[in-house]
């Protein structure tokens, strides 16, 4: 019983302690799903180095995005927001590795996209602000709670990657 409290400790303080099982929150929203942009942004996250661990495409309900952009409902354009994250299906994912919250950020580029750089996935492909592409959590802590709120934990598959010491020193 205390061996197994014991192991279960050290797996526990391993994941905790290693920078590179941090996960993130992706998600392609509607208009990147109609403009055929999922596979893009796939690609981008695994050319990093990036370790896909849940995806699935799925019509988020308005509760739902209410709940996920709860601390901007009191923005003139929350509903405009949600009618447009709802307005068809979205593809979200979790995505692992050193930094890939910081990092997805980057990859994304600013919430506008005519103030992103090209070479980010907003950059490249957006025009609009309300027709950004892509969504990605920006912290760690808002990470953990948009994972639970989009995934269950069975959903989340743990494995490793065989390249990974080719990816980490
Ligand atoms: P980000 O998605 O970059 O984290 P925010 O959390 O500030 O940005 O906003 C959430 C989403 O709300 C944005 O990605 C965008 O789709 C939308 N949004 C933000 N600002 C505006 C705006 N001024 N007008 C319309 N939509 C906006």
């Amino acid at each position: 019983m205390v061996a197994t409290l014991l192991s279960l400790f050290s797996v526990f303080t391993k994941t905790m302690a290693d920078p590179r099982k941090e996960r993130t929150f992706i998600a392609v929203k509607p208009d990147g799903v109609q403009r055929g942009l999922i596979g893009e942004i796939i690609k981008r996250f695994e050319a990093r180095g990036y370790k896909l661990v849940a995806g699935k495409l799925l019509w988020a309900s308005k509760d739902h995005l209410r709940n996920h952009y709860k601390d901007l409902a009191d923005k003139p354009f929350f509903n405009g927001l949600v009618d447009y994250m709802s307005s068809g299906p979205l593809f979200a994912m979790v995505w692992e590795g050193k930094e890939v919250v910081k990092m997805g950020r980057q990859m994304l580029g600013a919430t506008n996209p005519l103030a992103s750089m090209p070479g980010t996935i907003r950059g490249d492909y957006g025009i609009d602000v309300g027709r950004n592409i892509c969504h990605g959590s920006d912290a760690v802590e808002t990470a953990n709670r948009e994972i639970a709120l989009w995934f269950k934990p069975e959903e989340l598959s743990d494995y490793e990657y065989a390249n990974k010491p080719w990816i980490y020193e």
